[in-house]
């Protein structure tokens, strides 16, 4: 796929669906920067991607803070000297009823969902001197309602037009910027908690008869982040094992 000596940045990369996207470019010959909320974690990914030949820091950033995002570029900076690809993975969805939403609630999923995106970009943008790839991960909830995140399916929703107007402002740069939007994925903050019964409901209104893996959409963002992807910007590509087609 060419991405041999590319540099990327994984943002929620300690876990779930960022570990596998990290891993995913590591093995396609990717240098990554780990990137979350514990510094600790972070090294124990990159750690765990040097296994695969290629070179990985740590570097612990909450994406939703300007001065932790501006570091997290300068440190990808002094460590690589150059960044090809950013992937925007950071996020969370904290189940609150609508009525009893508060602003904080709001205010902090629109942070650390949205917020965090343009400023990554931003300071990614100014960096990526002979071109780049954005891929951000969007959500199913960006296209259908769930009851208890409407502040989650606005943050998601939010970053699909994100996407197209950004693609449009940075073409003329060669930088690609896209969206993948998962389904069920099976990853610590998703499913880990669920009961199995509940898990089994789920499973049961997927097409595809699974929950997705960590590995199902890693295999987009990869895709989304090669040179294979060269003429396709401003897309949101869904991969929900048919969800949202029904
Ligand atoms: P996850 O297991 O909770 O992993 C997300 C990682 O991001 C966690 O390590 C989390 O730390 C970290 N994080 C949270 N706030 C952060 C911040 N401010 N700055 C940097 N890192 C932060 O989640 P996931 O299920 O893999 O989801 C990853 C992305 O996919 C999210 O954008 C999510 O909305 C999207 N998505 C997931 C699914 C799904 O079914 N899993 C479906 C559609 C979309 P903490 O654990 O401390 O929060």
């Amino acid at each position: 796929m060419m991405l041999k000596d590319k540099v990327a940045i994984v943002t929620g990369g300690r876990q779930g669906i960022g570990l596998g996207i990290a891993l995913a470019l590591a093995k396609e010959g990717c240098n990554v920067v780990v990137s979350d909320i514990d510094q600790n974690d972070c090294d124990v990914v990159a750690e765990k991607l040097k296994s695969e030949g290629v070179k990985a820091i740590g570097i612990k950033c909450d994406v939703s803070k300007k001065e932790e995002v501006d570091a997290l570029i300068a440190g990808t900076m002094k460590e690589f000297g150059k960044l090809d690809i950013l992937v925007n993975n950071a996020g969370i969805y904290p189940f609150v009823p609508f009525e009893k939403m508060t602003e904080s609630d709001w205010d902090k999923v629109m942070n650390v969902n949205l917020k965090s995106i343009f400023l990554t970009s931003q300071a990614s943008a100014k960096v990526m001197q002979s071109g780049g790839k954005i891929v951000n991960i969007s959500s199913i909830a960006s296209v259908v309602g769930f009851e208890g995140l409407v502040h989650y399916c606005a943050s998601k929703g939010g970053i699909n037009g994100m996407v197209r107007a950004l693609a449009l402002e940075l073409a003329p740069r060669k930088i690609n910027v896209n969206a993948v939007a998962p389904g069920a994925i099976e990853t610590p903050g998703a499913s880990g908690a669920m009961a199995e019964e509940t898990k089994q409901q789920m499973i049961a209104g997927i097409p595809a008869k699974r929950y997705g893996q960590p590995e199902d959409i890693a295999n987009a963002v990869v895709f989304l982040a090669s040179d294979k992807a060269d003429y396709i910007t401003g897309q949101v590509l869904v991969v929900d094992g048919g969800w949202t087609v029904k």
